[in-house]
């Protein structure tokens, strides 16, 4: 890259940081939920920062947009591309969602982002990462003799921000992934897309985890790809309904504004 080129860049990343609600974090939250979700989201923009293409992230956002329109939740919703090799996706409480471009590069179809964005919209609507945060505040508050004292305006951002880092390192449990799971197929399905195509995400997962670097969070966070598989075979993935529309147009969509943009 030469020295000219970096302005634009950086220019599009602070115009990205700003679609995505994120500029000047840590921002005024709506509430505790959304508070937590924003430093847990400077966590992980820490490790690797939004992909500068609007484009592609206008369009991961309105696919994420429509699967969460189908949820009874009431999320200020974002979605963003996180620019880095690393495979993996994730949920912060109060409606954020990311997902590495380099697990969106392994992906071939609007349905098969679909299928990662609705399993982490699922997490979100469940209150999955938020419970187990409030749950080791609560912990840690406990320990010190101190009431924790959760809801009040200006909650601890570094407090939050280290309790998010230990969750997101350390993962979830995996009934929770397996909630997630079956939730996301059954969220996407509603939305018009293909429940089968997660099992086609996890069937690519399932193809690169043994000792890829790449993988090594996703791998060491989740239940492995073969039992989400055998989890959603046996809950009925296979007799949900298969859309009717030809997923010809969605495809297209996807290689205009994702594989153009990443596959070169
Ligand atoms: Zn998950």
């Amino acid at each position: 890259m030469t020295t000219c080129n970096r302005t634009p860049r950086v220019g599009a990343l602070v115009a990205v940081a700003i679609a995505f609600g994120l500029a000047g974090l840590p921002a005024y939250a709506h509430n505790d939920e959304e508070a937590v979700g924003r430093a847990s989201v400077a966590r992980i923009m820490g490790a690797a920062p939004l992909h500068p293409s609007q484009d592609m992230q206008r369009y991961v956002n309105l696919v994420g947009g429509l699967i969460a329109s189908k949820t009874d939740a009431k999320q200020n919703w974002r979605f963003g591309v996180l620019d880095t090799e690393s495979v993996n996706a994730f949920a912060a409480p109060g409606g954020f969602v990311l997902i590495t471009s380099g697990l969106l590069k392994q992906l071939g179809s609007e349905d098969e982002l679909a299928a990662v964005l609705a399993h982490e919209i699922a997490h979100v609507t469940r209150q999955h990462h938020y419970q187990a945060i409030l749950r080791q505040r609560n912990a840690e508050a406990a320990m010190k003799g101190l009431q924790a004292d959760l809801g009040k305006d200006g909650a601890d951002f570094a407090a939050l921000s280290k309790a998010s880092a230990v969750l997101y390192a350390r993962g979830l449990d995996k009934s929770t992934e397996y909630e997630a799971d079956l939730i996301g197929v059954q969220l996407m399905t509603i939305a018009g897309y293909d429940p089968s195509a997660h099992l086609a995400v996890l069937e690519k997962l399932d193809g690169m985890s043994h000792g890829d670097p790449r993988m090594a969070l996703l791998t060491s966070t989740h239940p492995s790809a073969k039992e989400r598989i055998d989890y959603l075979v046996r809950a009925g993935i296979e007799r949900l309904p298969i859309p009717t529309a030809s997923a010809q147009a969605r495809t297209a969509r996807f290689n205009r504004s994702v594989r153009a943009v990443l596959v070169k």
